[in-house]
């Protein structure tokens, strides 16, 4: 499929997903997902118009970033590996997987400036997820507070892949609950203001529900 015509259905729908909910889609980046997909690919979908682009690993972050650069807005939302660190600090604008503090540690010694992270949250408990349990997200951001360079702006979680709309709800409803609480504690590195939520079989319930970002990648590029 052409991504233009994919990203303009995206669009309608992110559109009609905000009407619903008095939302203007201006609030919501798509977040565009390239991992399964050719460098020429990934170009299509700068090309479309996507200003945001995804990746989940490190070596296809790098060999993407290294042909793009700066005509987009890069964006770590895989597992990150302590190690690895150092190789993606200088490409991305934000890491949307934090979950651990020995990669807060990487990030502060290797950064030169502020790094915008997301904490990453296993609402559903599933436990192939990554990410905090919900209980331990206040406690986890607390103690990031002697890593000066990280900065939450907001709360990311991926939601299972099933058909069902109510508990995909809830899940989202549960981590805007905690991105408000968080908000709400008024921290110096914390003003988590953002929801990184719903990806291509949920991106509109997740809009819906106060996502603004989404991270789409099949339904815009496909998937192989
Ligand atoms: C792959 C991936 C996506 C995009 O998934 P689609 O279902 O293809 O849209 C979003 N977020 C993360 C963290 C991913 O790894």
């Amino acid at each position: 499929m052409d991504v233009r015509s994919n990203l303009e259905e995206i669009q309608s729908n992110i559109k009609r997903a905000c009407q619903k909910v008095n939302r203007k889609p201006s609030e919501i980046t798509i977040i565009g997902v390239t991992k399964y997909v050719t460098i020429e690919r990934a170009e299509e979908v700068i090309e479309a118009g996507i200003k945001n682009i995804g990746e989940n690993r490190a070596e296809g972050l790098t060999e993407k970033y290294n042909q793009i650069k700066n005509q987009v807005k890069w964006h770590f939302i895989g597992t990150l590996q302590s190690r690895k660190v150092k190789d993606v600090i200088h490409q991305v604008d934000s890491i949307h997987s934090l979950d651990r503090l020995s990669v807060a540690k990487q990030i502060n010694s290797r950064a030169e400036e502020t790094m915008d992270c997301f904490v990453q949250v296993n609402v559903s408990g599933e436990t192939s997820k990554h990410g905090l349990s919900p209980e331990d997200v206040m406690p986890f951001i607390e103690k990031l507070a002697e890593y000066e360079k990280v900065r939450v702006v907001g709360l990311m979680t991926m939601a299972p892949h099933i058909e069902d709309d109510a508990k995909l709800r809830q899940i989202f409803k549960a981590l805007a609950k905690l991105r408000d609480t968080v908000k709400n504690r008024n921290i110096a590195h914390a003003p988590c203001e953002y929801l990184s939520m719903g990806m291509s079989n949920d991106y509109e319930i997740a809009v819906e529900e106060g996502a603004t970002h989404i991270r789409i990648g099949s339904k815009l590029v496909g998937s192989e």
